[in-house]
C-alpha cells in the first residue's frame, strides 16, 4: 500500500481577490514539489465528487443554502472581510469535502497507507454557522463525522498544526467526547481563540505559541501536550489539519519552523496512527502562504508520509 494524493483542476478555480494570499497558486507549487521523480510511488487520483449532504455533519441547512447563495454568476464577492467566493467556489468547496472523505474511506477500505488531500479552499476556520478566514466548510469536521457514520470509528482525533488555531473545528467539536482537538498555534494571532483554557468537555487540547517561537517550543508542546493528550484518547483514525503557515518563510505569522519539523510532526503522528489507530493517517491541507515554505514543507510531509 502506498501514500494517495488527491487533487482535482477545480481546487484551482476558487478564486480570491488580487493581491489574496489563499491563491491558486498555492496549490499550483505543491503540483511542482510533487512532480519530482522522488514522488514517483504516489497514488494520484482525481477527487470524486463530493456528496453536499455529508455538509450537513458540521453545519445547519440553513448555513449552507445561504452559502449557496452567496456564490455569485461571475466575478468575485465578499463572504467576511477575508474570506471569499466566484462561481466555481461551491463545486471547489464540495470537491474537497469528496476528497477528504474519500480518504477517510480510502484508510477504513485498506486502498491507501495514507492519504494527503491538496484541497482549497481550507476549513478549519468555519464554525457552525460561520464562514471565515478563507474557509467556507468545515471540511476536516466533516471527515471526522464521516468516519463516525459510514466506518463506526468510535473517536477521532484531529491535531491541527496550522499556525493559526482551528476555532471552527473546536466550535464544531466543543461538547463532542468522541472527537479529540488539539492544536498548535501563535497567540496573539488570528482568529484570537485557541487559549490553553479553553477545553470543551476535556476534548480541546491547545498549545499556544508565542511570536518569535520556532522549532524547539513547537516540539515540546508537541511531546509534552499533543502526543500524551493522544496517547490518553486512543483514536481509531487521526486527521491532520495540515496548515504550513508556521514555517518560518511565510507571510502570516512569526513561528519560525523549518521543513524538517513538519517532517518530523508527520513522523510522530504516523507513529501514533500505528500504536492506536491501525495506521490510518488522513492530512488535509490548511493554509500555508509563501510558496517557497509551502511546497517544501509539503515534500518534507508528503515524503514522510510515503516511508510508511
Ligand atoms: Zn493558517
Amino acid at each position: 500500500m502506498t501514500t494517495r494524493l488527491y487533487t482535482h483542476p477545480v481546487f484551482l478555480e476558487h478564486l480570491t481577490p488580487p493581491g489574496h494570499p489563499e491563491r491558486p497558486d498555492r496549490l499550483r507549487a505543491i503540483e511542482r514539489v510533487l512532480d519530482d521523480e522522488a514522488f514517483s510511488a504516489l497514488d494520484r487520483v482525481r477527487a470524486p465528487e463530493g456528496d453536499e449532504a455529508t455538509i450537513l455533519y458540521a453545519h445547519p441547512e440553513d448555513f449552507v443554502a445561504r452559502i449557496r447563495a452567496a456564490i455569485p454568476a461571475s466575478g468575485i464577492v465578499s463572504i467576511d472581510a477575508d474570506t471569499s467566493a466566484s462561481p466555481k467556489s461551491w463545486q471547489a468547496a464540495v470537491t474537497a469535502i469528496g476528497a477528504a472523505n474519500a480518504a477517510i474511506d480510502d484508510v477504513f477500505e485498506g486502498r491507501a497507507a495514507n492519504v494527503f488531500v491538496a484541497a482549497r479552499p481550507p476549513g478549519h476556520h468555519a464554525e457552525k454557522t460561520t464562514a471565515m478566514g478563507f474557509c467556507l466548510f468545515n471540511t476536516a469536521a466533516i471527515a471526522a463525522r464521516h468516519a463516525q457514520k459510514r466506518h463506526q470509528a468510535e473517536r477521532v482525533a484531529i491535531v491541527d498544526w496550522d499556525v493559526h488555531h482551528g476555532n471552527g473545528t473546536q466550535d464544531i467539536f466543543w461538547d463532542d467526547p468522541s472527537v479529540l482537538y488539539c492544536s498548535t498555534h501563535q497567540m496573539p494571532l488570528y482568529p484570537g481563540t485557541g487559549a490553553k483554557s479553553e477545553t470543551g468537555v476535556g476534548n480541546i487540547v491547545n498549545a499556544p505559541l508565542a511570536p518569535r517561537t520556532g522549532s524547539e517550543t513547537f516540539r515540546d508542546a508537541f511531546l509534552s501536550r499533543v502526543l500524551p493528550s493522544i496517547d490518553a484518547f486512543a483514536p481509531d483514525l487521526i486527521i491532520i489539519s495540515a496548515g504550513f503557515d508556521a514555517h518560518h518563510r511565510d507571510p502570516l505569522a512569526e513561528i519560525n519552523l523549518t521543513e524538517d519539523d513538519f517532517d518530523w510532526a508527520t513522523g510522530q503522528l504516523m507513529e501514533r496512527a500505528g500504536r492506536h489507530s491501525g495506521n490510518r493517517l488522513v492530512s488535509l491541507l490548511e493554509g500555508g502562504y509563501d510558496l517557497q515554505g509551502l511546497a517544501f514543507s509539503v515534500a518534507a510531509h508528503v515524503g514522510r508520509l510515503m516511508k510508511g
